[in-house]
């Protein structure tokens, strides 16, 4: 080949080079700092809820990789590329939660690391979305001045299309609360710990179940006493045919009314069992009375079958039952899922958890907003402060 020969074989290259990088779009990409770096590590698994919606929950975590404040003033997540949930200034004040920090706020020192805890409630008939992306405006003061307001786009994540294990309830009876389960509430939705490495949220579906008498008592009776307590000594059940992959037995009850201290980690459930339900899905029972456990570890369990009683071991204020399903067989070390039980009433709703947590100190009727007729519901996850039956039929 002859030198000019190569010059116009570097010419066409070149040219060609410029189309493609034209054609991609590179041509119009510009460096701009984004000092706020969004991701998400957990994507959300889509549930139907007993509103009939589908919900999506999960955690977009922001780090401030900028020396100062960041205030972050709007969040618009996006599926497949339209808007689900726009969120301002005062949504986010009340679910942006520093790392290790229980309070929220819309501020993000400089350095810092916080976990946005999201939910979305698709509109009825809306399908769930294949991917994720989040759309955020934030004021950055470590910014040039007339260069603080930025609008980035991150933490793209393909939606967990993984199926929603279907189970039977842990309890039978009348008049359970279903407290401090999906999607608001922050003892167990935002419990994000470190554990062995990596941040889990073990119990981002958790439930603590507690039963209410005929006369809207959680308890009727002194605060100390175990037995004052309406969901006391009732049987806990397999909510499917499973293994039982983990027992633990033995622990003292606590005196209800006040939290214990000095709980380690392994003692934290208290007396509790871990049945393997397959597909990656273990549920996890806490909070048991002393020797009430009757499975082993290792043997099959039907539906139904009585595990053991409610009780107030481990880390617990009063009797309940601590319930939740999650992906691996560790009660902290593992990912919190959604599930859905397959039939349960819904008979009233509670005025909160404020209401449910002053009823519950001072042993005061609870003061419940019957729905009438009562609501069947097939095949969902019981969302928070509801009252709810599991009858057999
Ligand atoms: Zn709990």
């Amino acid at each position: 080949m002859s030198t000019c020969d190569r010059c116009f074989v570097v010419r066409v290259l070149l040219a060609l080079a410029i189309v493609l990088c034209a054609t991609a779009g590179y041509a119009q990409v510009q460096p701009r700092m984004t000092p706020v770096l969004l991701a998400v590590q957990d994507a959300p698994v889509p549930f139907v809820g007993s509103d009939g919606r589908v919900h999506l929950v999960y955690e977009l975590w922001v780090t401030n990789f900028s020396s100062a404040d960041v205030m972050v003033e709007r969040v618009e997540v996006m599926g497949d590329g339209r808007s689900l949930q726009s969120l301002d200034a005062a949504a986010i004040g009340g679910r942006l939660q520093a790392a290790g920090q229980r309070e929220s706020k819309g501020k993000l020192a400089g350095s810092a690391v916080a976990l946005l805890f999201l939910h979305v409630t698709l509109a009825p008939g809306v399908v769930a979305p294949t991917r994720l992306s989040h759309r955020v405006t934030l004021h950055a003061d470590a910014a040039p001045p007339g260069q603080q307001e930025i609008t980035e786009s991150g933490g793209e994540v393909a939606v967990d299309r993984r199926a929603v294990v279907s189970i039977e309830p842990p309890l039978r009876g009348e008049r359970y609360v279903s407290a401090d389960s999906c999607c608001d509430a922050s003892r167990h939705t935002r419990a994000a710990l470190p554990v062995n490495g990596r941040v889990w949220l073990a119990q981002r579906f958790a439930v603590d179940w507690e039963e209410l008498d005929d006369q809207g008592h959680i308890r009727n009776g002194p605060q100390d006493k175990l037995e004052s307590y309406t969901i006391f000594g009732k049987p806990v059940l397999a909510v499917a045919d499973a293994v039982v992959v983990s027992v633990t037995d033995g622990l003292p009850e606590q005196t209800p009314g006040k939290y214990p201290t000095n709980i380690s980690l392994d003692e934290a459930d208290g007396n509790s069992v871990i049945l393997d339900l397959g597909q990656q899905h273990y549920a996890m029972y806490a909070h048991m009375q002393p020797g009430s456990i009757r499975v082993h570890k290792g043997e099959s369990v039907k539906v139904g079958q009585v595990i053991g009683l409610v009780g107030d071991t481990g880390n617990s204020l009063v009797p309940h039952l601590h319930f939740q399903v999650m992906d691996r067989a560790s009660s902290l070390a593992s990912n919190g899922l959604p599930y859905e039980i397959k039939d349960f009433q819904i008979a009233g709703q509670t005025p909160g958890t404020k209401a449910f947590d002053e009823a519950e100190e001072k042993g005061t009727p609870l003061a419940v907003t019957p729905l009438s007729p009562v609501q069947q519901v097939k095949g969902a996850l019981p969302l928070d402060q509801l009252i709810i039956s599991f009858l057999v039929r």
